[in-house]
């Protein structure tokens, strides 16, 4: 067996302590030993870089490729979004992410295609469909009668529009049979469906008790696509890991999160997507761009007063809604809009995002016994400046993918 020496680099861990010197050892795709002078058959040279752990990122939607345009989604041929797919999985891999929550779109058959190795990516759960009430976040009708919508039904991947409860029971039962690792519902509106209210909370609490317990009795974990105040509460209440974007945090919701231990994926990156996407030409709904601007702020605000309040946050990008492979912006997006150190980032992005996926036994910190999912950074990590051309390596189970 070919034991690999990370050698004379900083380390890491993923806990939150400073990064050390020391030398990590690598054996049949998990980590053996941690520590000064170890020794291995084939050395990888790292003196001036920080071997990290494979980083996470915890709300991405690979088969979407930050192309917003209305008129070009319509007349894009349906298949070839999981051609582009292909792409966006080696983006990510490429900026040092080896394990994602994918928040709808990919199917079992896009991650069974990483897992054979047919294409290159990182380790993902999926929630294929992301559940939404008729005319909420995932109802892409138009009042022309047109349906841009991003989740067609077909094998595989169930519809996500869904009202009442024994409704909801039975499509949260199918996403399971079809594969989904986790449960994606939208509790409230969004910025990119243009005839809803980001500040409007969607299901009633009857929708959610019965979604929160299939997905239980199931072993799986909620994350809800949550804006408005009272979709954040009514997610928080029925027992929701994770609040996606939690733009209208207030102080009893917070205070309700920290009561139940829920985690916020705050996707910063999201909403300067979309505006970003129309300040380059791209042809989006009037509704689309006025919500990304009415949105920004608060949003920031909400994130830097859940921070203080001491909520558990994990990163997450939204990536899909802008380019793949720009993740770690968000580190830099959490820093600046927060009392969030660089570090805090790294630990957001590394063993906090594992406990949230509840994959902290076997990733997500620099230990022995854990899978060998390693990032190497050109430089120091209290720098979070042009990141993703500092990524120097990735290995994926102990193999170099990057
Ligand atoms: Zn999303």
């Amino acid at each position: 067996m070919t034991r690999i020496l990370f050698h004379g680099g900083h380390v890491f861990d993923g806990t939150g302590s400073p990064p050390e010197r020391a030398d990590v050892v690598v054996e049949d795709g998990h980590i053996l030993d941690i520590g000064i002078g170890l020794d291995g058959d084939e050395s990888i040279e790292l003196e001036g870089r920080t071997v990290l752990p494979g980083l996470f990122d915890c709300h991405v939607h690979f088969l979407y490729s930050g192309d917003l345009d209305t008129l070009r989604g319509a007349m894009r041929p349906f298949s070839l979004r999981y051609f582009e797919a292909i792409a966006n999985m080696a983006a990510t891999l490429r900026t040092g992410i080896t394990s994602v929550r994918e928040a709808s779109g990919s199917d079992l058959g896009v991650k069974t295609a990483v897992e054979r190795g047919l294409v290159a990516g990182p380790r993902m759960q999926i929630s294929i469909a992301m559940l939404s009430q008729t005319g909420g976040h995932g109802d892409q009708t138009v009042p022309s009668g047109a349906c841009f919508t991003w989740q067609h039904a077909y094998p595989g991947h169930p519809t996500g529009i869904v009202d009442g409860p024994e409704e909801m029971r039975r499509r949260v039962r199918e996403l399971i049979r079809e594969g989904a690792d986790v449960i994606k519902v939208a509790t409230s509106g969004g910025v990119l469906s243009p005839r809803d209210d980001p500040r409007h909370g969607h299901f009633r609490d009857d929708e959610l008790a019965v979604l929160v317990a299939e997905a239980e009795a199931a072993g799986r974990a909620v994350m809800a696509h949550a804006q408005a105040t009272d979709g954040i509460k009514a997610a928080v209440r029925n027992g929701i890991r994770s609040i996606e974007h939690g733009i209208f945090l207030d102080d009893e919701a917070i205070s309700m999160m920290l009561d139940r231990g829920t985690w916020l994926v705050p996707t910063l990156c999201a909403p300067r997507a979309v505006i970003a996407g129309a300040e380059a030409g791209m042809q989006l709904d009037a509704a689309v761009i006025r919500k990304a601007h009415e949105v920004l702020e608060i949003h920031s605000e909400s994130f830097r007063r859940a921070v203080d309040g001491g909520v558990k946050v994990a990163m997450g990008t939204d990536s899909g809604v802008g380019p793949h492979g720009r993740n770690l912006e968000e580190l830099g997006l959490m820093v600046e809009h927060s009392s969030m150190s660089p570090l805090d980032a790294w630990v957001a992005t590394t063993s906090s995002a594992a406990r949230l996926c509840g994959v902290d036994s076997r990733l997500g910190t620099v230990e022995p016994g854990k899978i060998a999912d390693l990032t190497v950074l050109e430089g120091d990590l209290s720098d979070l400046n042009k990141l993703a051309e500092r990524i120097w390596g990735v290995w994926k189970e102990g193999v170099r993918v990057v």
